[in-house]
């Protein structure tokens, strides 16, 4: 078991639906009183992770009592407005490749700063003092916006603006993707990897009817590829 110190504190989790969020969710879960979900629309080309969302959060409560407990409203918010603003490979049909700034055209600006701040403002209404998200700088495809340093300057933004004492905790932040589903079996054994296998959704390209021994998905594209070895390295352990 994990080390555990349940708290009476509140937490909201940004939870897309996919593999990371779910296991943040879970790392929460087990960490404290109550715990709220946010999600973010930004008129993603595939809604397929968002789809996942409602199931994802039902089979946490079938299967784990304790958390069923804790696990309270979930916020959906509406950031359209990032589509708005320019192209990227995530918000509408363009093949993934890399710039010349040497980040990948999936890459949306600014878009976790958003997510963040959008965040805090649901936390601060909710009376929820700890924030969790699923940032990591250990394979993290070179996203300026998942890096310690930002989530680091951002809590400290937040707190000056907002005039609370947010905690901002980003579990995955120094693991790869292995050590995530390791994280995962950790937290809830092998029911817990199985749900996160057969429930989250990562694939870049929304492919949903194509089963790998690490889930659904297109195996090709890097969200299939990065979720692909780390299952086997997980494995291989
Ligand atoms: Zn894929």
């Amino acid at each position: 078991m994990p080390p555990s110190s349940t708290t009476t504190e509140k937490a909201l989790v940004l939870f897309s639906g996919g593999q990371d969020s779910t296991v943040c969710l879970a790392w929460a879960l087990e960490r404290f009183g109550s715990v709220e979900t946010v999600g973010f629309d930004y008129g993603q080309r595939h809604a397929v992770e968002l789809a996942c969302r409602p199931d994802v959060a039902a089979a946490l409560r079938a299967g784990f009592p304790d958390w069923a407990a804790r696990l309270g409203e979930d916020h959906m918010a509406d950031l359209s407005v990032l589509a708005s603003l320019g192209d990227t490979a995530l918000t509408r049909e363009a093949e993934i490749a890399m710039g010349a700034d040497g980040l990948p055209n999936t890459f949306v600006p600014g878009r976790n700063l958003v997510f963040l701040t959008i965040a805090a403002a649901i936390a601060y209404r909710r009376d929820a003092r700890h924030i969790v998200a699923g940032m990591c700088e250990t394979d993290y495809s070179g996203y300026p916006d998942c890096r310690d340093d930002t989530i680091k300057a951002m809590q400290l933004a937040l707190n000056l603006g907002m005039d609370r004492r947010f905690v901002l905790h980003t579990p995955l932040m120094w693991i790869d993707k292995a050590e995530t589903w390791k994280m995962a079996e950790d937290l809830g054994g092998t029911a817990l990897v199985e749900l996160v296998r057969d429930r989250t959704h990562t694939c870049y390209l929304g492919v949903r009817d194509v089963r790998h021994d690490w889930g659904y998905g297109c195996g090709s594209c890097p969200a299939c590829e990065l979720r692909a070895k780390g299952f086997a390295g997980y494995r291989a352990r």
